[in-house]
């Protein structure tokens, strides 16, 4: 059995002899086993990004964002065995992990731009003879903590911006999915990367709460869900860092009685089912505005949910795999039951799937309830599985209260064709990512990805403009050059252009 373990210094390190098996979700059998890390592995890690900073810091932009053009060329060529390894461990669709990782490479490109996104903000004369300027200098050594959902491309968000700024990176992958992740990281080797400027540490909560607690951590970056991220924040900043942290969601898509409806069903399947429902911005709330809304969507949404294939990704042809583990598997099905045993109507009850030669695999087909009211634990929590809740309200103005309402603020969308609702939702709702007939607002690289409420605690959002802000320190150097002698008086009144 293959056994995943570290990589610090551009090595692959073993450092103790605890592990975790990870498995195939679609066969239910161990694929590899995971070494944790523990305080020591941190420790090790965090001296060989101490060792490397140095040098990385003070080398030019430039240099750095070439070692992305490189790495961007790595990703690319080895994109199908990367999107393999994400397949096998997430059980995501073939097409999906590509998906995901061209998304990743996305960032790397914004990455590549290191040289003019570093470029600071300069003013002459702001006194007399004074000029001043801000340089957007690196933060030290950062750590990353990532969710089991996107193995690729959730940590490509992270270290390929902090490292362009002049960062070290300390990486702590999923547990349940490591193997891209590490696969990926060791590309960077390739590219050139100084050894300990990049570091990952497999593991679990051990791992997490010894970088929270060592002081050479400057910030941490962290996407999971909402009670951890909560809690990364508390303790993070407590310890003095910076912190951003994503968290979990609910996201609600209204469709209006003027949205064009085949294609909004299209766009609900894909956002509701996609990768198994497993995905921070899939959509789990379709809110109907009037009945006739809801019973039109209900009867075109039903046999296309009957149709989905599900599978395992070495099938052809396959639009959904398993979930990711069964424990996960169980929490679904539970809620599923929650909502029966609550009054809604369970349309479509994906329990009970079985995939032909998949007799252990953790497969769910789609569900769909309706008549959901806000007072269910499948409309207050976060599934993270293929269940869609339809839920009828009588206006747009009550769909907007419904969604500000929720504990969540992460993605949202509405589906019309009327511009005066959609600049309405725009104005009012109160998420951080927006579509308007877009099902899964997520924000190309060059802008940045984060929530609201629940959702993200921090200032911060995470990769494009705000990654830069959030992996720099802002140094502003006022200077000025006297051209005479001769010295001013004292001045005790504090100095101003009055
Ligand atoms: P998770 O919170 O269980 O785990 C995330 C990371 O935190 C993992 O690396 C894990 O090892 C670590 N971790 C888990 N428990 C911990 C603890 N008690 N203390 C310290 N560290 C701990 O999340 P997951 O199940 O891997 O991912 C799914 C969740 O992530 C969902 O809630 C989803 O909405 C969320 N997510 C959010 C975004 C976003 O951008 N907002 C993106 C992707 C996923």
């Amino acid at each position: 059995m293959q056994k995943v373990t570290h990589m610090i210094a551009g090595e692959m390190v073993s450092h103790s002899e605890q592990t975790l098996d990870v498995f195939n979700p679609a066969t239910g059998q161990v694929s590899c086993v995971l070494e944790m890390g523990n305080a020591d592995t941190v420790a090790s890690a965090i001296a060989a990004a101490e060792k490397a900073l140095p040098e990385w810091r003070a080398t030019p932009p430039l240099k750095r964002a070439r070692v992305m053009f490189r790495f961007k060329e790595l990703l690319e060529k080895h994109q199908d065995q990367i999107a393999q390894l994400i397949s096998e461990e997430h059980g995501k669709t073939l097409p999906d992990a590509l998906g995901e990782l061209q998304r990743g490479i996305e960032n790397v490109e914004y990455a590549c731009a290191a040289p003019e996104l570093l470029k600071g903000e300069y003013s002459s004369n702001t006194g007399p003879g004074i000029n001043a300027w801000s340089d957007f200098k690196a933060v030290g050594i950062v750590a990353g903590i990532t969710p089991f959902n996107f193995p690729a491309m959730v940590p490509l968000w992270m270290y390929p911006l902090a490292l362009v700024c002049g960062n070290c990176f300390i990486l702590k992958p999923s547990e349940k999915d490591p193997s891209s992740t590490l696969f990926i990281a060791n590309l960077l080797n390739e590219a050139g990367l100084p050894k300990g400027v990049l570091n990952v540490i497999n593991g679990g909560k051990e791992v997490v709460d010894a970088l929270i607690a060592a002081p050479q951590v400057k910030a941490m970056s962290f996407v999971g869900s909402t009670p951890v991220a909560e809690y990364i924040y508390s303790q993070g900043t407590a310890n003095g860092k910076r912190v951003q942290a994503l968290g979990g969601a609910k996201n609600h898509a209204i469709v209006m009685p003027d949205a064009e409806l085949d294609g909004a069903v299209s766009a609900l399947m894909g956002a509701a089912f996609g990768s198994c429902g497993e995905r921070c911005m899939a959509i789990s709330v379709a809110v109907c505005v009037g009945d006739e809304t809801a019973d039109r969507l209900i009867a075109k949404l039903t046999p296309q949910i009957h149709e989905l294939r599900v599978g395992a990704y070495t099938q052809e042809g396959v639009d959904m795999g398993p979930l990711i583990s069964k424990e996960h598997f169980d929490k679904v099905t539970q809620y599923v039951q929650e909502g029966v045993d609550s009054g809604a109507e369970l349309l479509i009850d994906g329990r009970g799937l079985s995939v032909p030669g998949h007799a252990d695999g953790y497969f769910i087909g789609g569900c769909l309830f309706d008549k959901v009211t806000t007072d269910m634990s499948i409309y207050q929590e976060e599934i993270f599985g293929p269940v869609l809740c339809v839920v009828r309200v009588n206006s747009l103005e009550e769909g907007i209260a419904l969604i500000n309402e929720h504990e969540y603020g992460n993605g949202t969308c509405i589906f019309t064709r009327d511009g005066e609702a959609a600049e309405l939702f725009c104005d009012e709702v109160e998420a951080g990512m927006v579509g308007v007939n877009v099902p899964l607002p997520v924000p190309v690289a060059s802008h940045s990805f984060g929530g609201w409420k629940r959702s993200l605690f921090g200032d911060l959002h995470a990769y494009g403009p705000d990654g830069v802000r959030f992996y720099t320190r802002r140094k502003t150097i006022s200077q000025r050059w006297p051209k005479r002698a001769s010295h001013e008086a004292a001045q005790f009144a504090f100095p101003s252009q009055q």
